[in-house]
């Protein structure tokens, strides 16, 4: 199944059970307390903390999601996409548990007839109204494992509302791992769809796990979130989303550029590789089309260290000159007519990534050397001081550096590079400005692109602090 049927089939579904469907939000959310979007429920947090009232009672939605979060999971776990489309379906207030449940399996197993005998669920420890419903609808009782609060429990904000929530896990096989269900290994039973049961009042203080219940929501709701690239692999039949029609052509390109054929998945550093490029090119692609810019800080620096980690590993591949223009320009032409605004963006996407390619081939051309001398020095560790160095003068995202020593057997003093740059932001601050010159010179190029974009007000605008 296609990832355009498998769009329309969540949005037919729910449709006739009269979910009213309602536009993925931006990647910029509108919440401030938000770097990026990064679930479908985001957009609908109101409607749960009771702020507003919804037009209608059942939502569905194709949410575009960003998780810098799983960043270091990119190429390493199969599941894991810094971007990825969230299907969802939601009620404010109306239907609860039996029938969210009913559908999901029905949704599954009857519509995109994944077969029943490899859907695994995991229920929050005490839901026996979940174990109950789960058994209604055929599940034996052999593949429902209980998890506790990590996995299984919900909450939003204090006072908020919180409740269990309940897996859908699919089992790849034993090539991915270990048996013994979802509970034992995330790779082999790998997480669908998570449905959230919002039936309680979180209050403060530690209380029982930390999460004290104060008592019952008057409003009971649902929030439920299926990751179609995880879908579209399994309904493909093919092993991670690079594979899947979703970013295939953008795969097949990195591997015409590096001039020979992915290895597949044989956890090496060159399948990684592939992978990352062909995936991060997709979120940088979606997130200047959102209007997200290079910088320093906040998502700026989110799309910066994306595009940087894309570029290193495409040198990895032996990929000499620009990647991120051709690779960015695949991906709107493979999804740009399911997201216009990627055909819309598409000079922007290209301006953007051609010169911060380029300036980070020069910064990397000095960086590199610094890097290597500095390996080459060390026994065990490269010192913070070393790490610091690189990220302020030549450019170098932390992560990279990490990764190189990694490849080499060392590791990195974090905690030492952590420090001297909080040291760095305090003196910044004490100073009360932001660094001046290449930086700044090179946010005014994006203000001009912008501008002649039509877009403004869009550089460094995130209450968020910097992730580095
Ligand atoms: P996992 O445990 O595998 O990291 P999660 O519990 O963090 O997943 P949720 O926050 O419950 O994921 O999000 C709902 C759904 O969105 C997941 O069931 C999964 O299908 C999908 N999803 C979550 N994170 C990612 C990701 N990084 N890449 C692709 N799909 C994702
Ligand atoms: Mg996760
Ligand atoms: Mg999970
Ligand atoms: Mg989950």
């Amino acid at each position: 199944m296609r990832s355009t049927d498998i769009r329309s089939t969540f949005l037919g579904f729910f449709q006739e059970r009269d979910h009213r469907a309602v536009p993925s939000s931006p990647l910029i959310p509108s919440d401030p307390t938000l770097l990026l979007a990064n679930a479908g429920m985001n957009q609908f947090k109101p409607y749960f903390l009771g702020e507003t009232a919804p037009e209608h009672p059942r939502a569905m939605s194709v949410q575009k999601c960003a998780r810098t979060s799983d960043i270091e999971n990119v190429g390493r776990t199969t599941r894991h996409t810094t971007f990825f489309e969230m299907l969802g379906n939601f009620s404010f207030g109306d239907y609860f548990k039996a029938e969210a449940i009913s559908w999901a399996w029905e949704l599954l197993t009857r519509h995109y007839n994944l077969d029943p005998r490899r859907l695994w669920v995991t229920v929050y420890l005490d839901d026996d109204e979940a174990v109950r419903l789960w058994r209604r609808v055929g599940v034996p009782s052999e593949r429902i494992q209980r998890l506790g609060m990590e996995d299984n429990y919900w909450s939003m904000g204090i006072p908020g509302p919180c409740g269990p929530s309940s897996e859908l896990h699919y089992d790849r096989g034993p090539s991915f791992g270990r048996e013994g269900g979802p509970a034992v290994d995330g790779e082999r039973y790998q997480e669908l769809w998570n449905l959230v049961f919002m039936q309680n009042l979180r209050g403060e203080g530690p209380g029982k796990d930390g999460y004290p219940i104060l008592g019952e929501l008057p409003a009971r709701n649902i929030d439920t979130g299926l990751g179609l690239d995880r879908l579209a692999a399994v309904l493909q039949d093919v092993d991670t989303v690079c594979e899947t029609d979703l970013l295939a052509p953008t795969f097949q390109l990195v591997q015409e550029m590096a001039g020979r054929g992915y290895p597949g998945r044989d956890g090496s550093d060159d399948s990684t590789s592939f992978r990352v490029v062909a995936e991060h090119s997709r979120s940088v692609a979606f997130l200047i089309a959102d209007g997200v810019m290079p910088a320093r800080d906040g998502r700026g620096y989110v799309l910066r260290r994306l595009m940087r980690r894309a570029i290193r590993h495409a040198h990895r591949l032996g990929i000499d000159g620009p990647a991120l223009p051709a690779l960015t320009s695949s991906v709107v032409g493979t999804l740009g007519s399911t997201w216009p605004e990627l055909s819309r963006g598409s000079e922007l996407i290209e301006q953007v990534v051609t010169a911060e390619e380029e300036a980070f081939e020069r910064t990397l051309r000095q960086g590199s050397q610094i890097l290597d001398a500095a390996i080459g020095r060390a026994t065990t560790t490269l010192s913070g001081r070393t790490a610091f160095e690189l990220h302020d003068t030549y450019g170098f995202p932390i992560d990279l550096t990490v990764d190189a020593a990694r490849s080499a057997g060392l590791t990195v003093d974090e905690d030492a590079f952590a420090e001297l740059l909080e040291e760095q932001r305090r003196q910044a601050h004490r100073a009360g400005q932001g660094r001046k010159g290449g930086a700044v010179a090179r946010q005014d190029l994006y203000r001009r692109v912008a501008a002649a974009h039509g877009l403004t007000d869009f550089v460094g605008h995130s209450s968020e602090t910097a992730e580095t």
